[in-house]
């Protein structure tokens, strides 16, 4: 039979999210557990430095402020635990989630926080050539690519910070950009136009891969489907993915209103789902501003709303 765990407050991963609302939380005496997921620390421990999170005027290492934000949380009392949630029933309450397909926590409140993931082409040869020259995280495999040539997909924010952290170790980094021009804010922008290791191939698109026993090259497309569409062969060490993030809120699509692409939909302003005493913060509900101090910001709320609702009813 399964192990099963009665709690008040469960949050559910470890970004900035599920940290802020262990933090408030905790103060609340609400002994918040939180399972940190497949990534603990969030996407920010795979990013370089973080220049925009209020409190850092000279920046901050992601990894760092994932471990400072960890530090604060287990400090006010937070229950930080190894594992992912593999199941839910939010049904009724107390809602049950399965921790690593062989536990179950029961609890009164749900604080869902499980981020996004990075997205694919769906490119047969990503699969292929994955750990062989195929890659969604710079910082993660960035080093294996030394004086080599790389190149990178996606024209947000992302692909241009990965570009520049490569374009620091790389020979030479090409951006390859589908649309005539980059999505990302304008001092990204910059940095990449101005960067003598990165080229940008606007309107092009990666349809394949290919090399022997990792990749050699990319198959590319310039303006794919005009009349002066050209394909080619572009040889590279290593293929970048920088496309986006899927949410990860696939056990919870049974329960909750998801968007199209899979965001968990909240009363707007409000980390609150259809559910009551069941929250999203973070990432895995903001397809908007997906930024860490909106996460951060979103996982105070639920955790003041989780802290309302407990006090509303008989269970504290
Ligand atoms: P975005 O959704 O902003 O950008 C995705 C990029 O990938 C777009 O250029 C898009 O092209 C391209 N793309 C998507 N699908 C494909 C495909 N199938 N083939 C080729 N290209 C594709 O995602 P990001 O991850 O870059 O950013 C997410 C959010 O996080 C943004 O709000 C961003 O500002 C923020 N962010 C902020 C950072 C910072 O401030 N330090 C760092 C990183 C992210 P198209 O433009 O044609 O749709």
């Amino acid at each position: 039979m399964k192990e099963i765990e009665r709690v008040k407050c469960l949050i559910i991963g470890s970004g900035p999210a599920g940290f802020t609302a262990a933090i408030y939380a905790g103060r609340a005496n609400l002994d918040p557990v939180l399972y940190e997921g497949l990534q603990p620390g969030g996407q920010l421990t795979t990013t370089t430095d973080v220049e925009n999170f209020p409190g850092y005027p000279q920046g901050v290492n992601g990894e760092q402020l994932m471990e400072d934000l960890r530090a604060q949380a287990a400090r006010f009392g937070a229950d930080i635990r190894m594992g992912i949630a593999t199941a839910a029933d939010l049904s009724g309450a107390p809602y049950k989630i399965t921790i690593d397909e062989e536990k179950t926590i029961e609890a009164d409140t749900v604080i869902i926080s499980t981020g996004a993931a990075a997205k694919y082409l769906g490119l047969p040869d990503e699969k292929k050539y994955a750990g062989m020259g195929v890659s969604a995280c710079a910082t993660c495999d960035g080093f294996f690519y030394r004086k080599k040539v790389v190149a990178v997909v996606g024209g947000g924010d992302t692909a241009c910070e990965e570009a520049v952290y490569l374009a620091g170790l790389a020979s030479k980094v090409y951006l390859l950009v589908r649309k005539p021009f980059l999505r990302a804010s304008k001092i990204m922008q910059e940095r990449v136009m101005s960067h003598k290791n990165i080229e940008v191939l606007f309107e092009h698109n990666a349809v394949g891969l290919y090399g022997e026993s990792g990749v050699e090259g990319a198959h590319v497309v310039k303006r794919m489907g005009e009349a002066d569409e050209r394909r080619y062969d572009l040889p590279i060490d290593g293929f970048f993915l920088a496309i986006g993030h899927q949410p990860n809120s696939d056990i919870f699509k049974e329960y909750l209103d998801l968007d199209e692409v899979g965001y968990i939909q909240t009363e707007p302003g409000t980390p609150r789902t259809k559910v009551e005493g069941v929250f999203a913060a973070g990432d895995v509900a903001d397809s908007q501003y997906r930024q860490a101090i909106t996460a951060a910001a979103s996982g105070c709320k639920a955790a003041i709303e989780a802290e309302r609702y407990l006090s509303g009813k008989s269970f504290m």
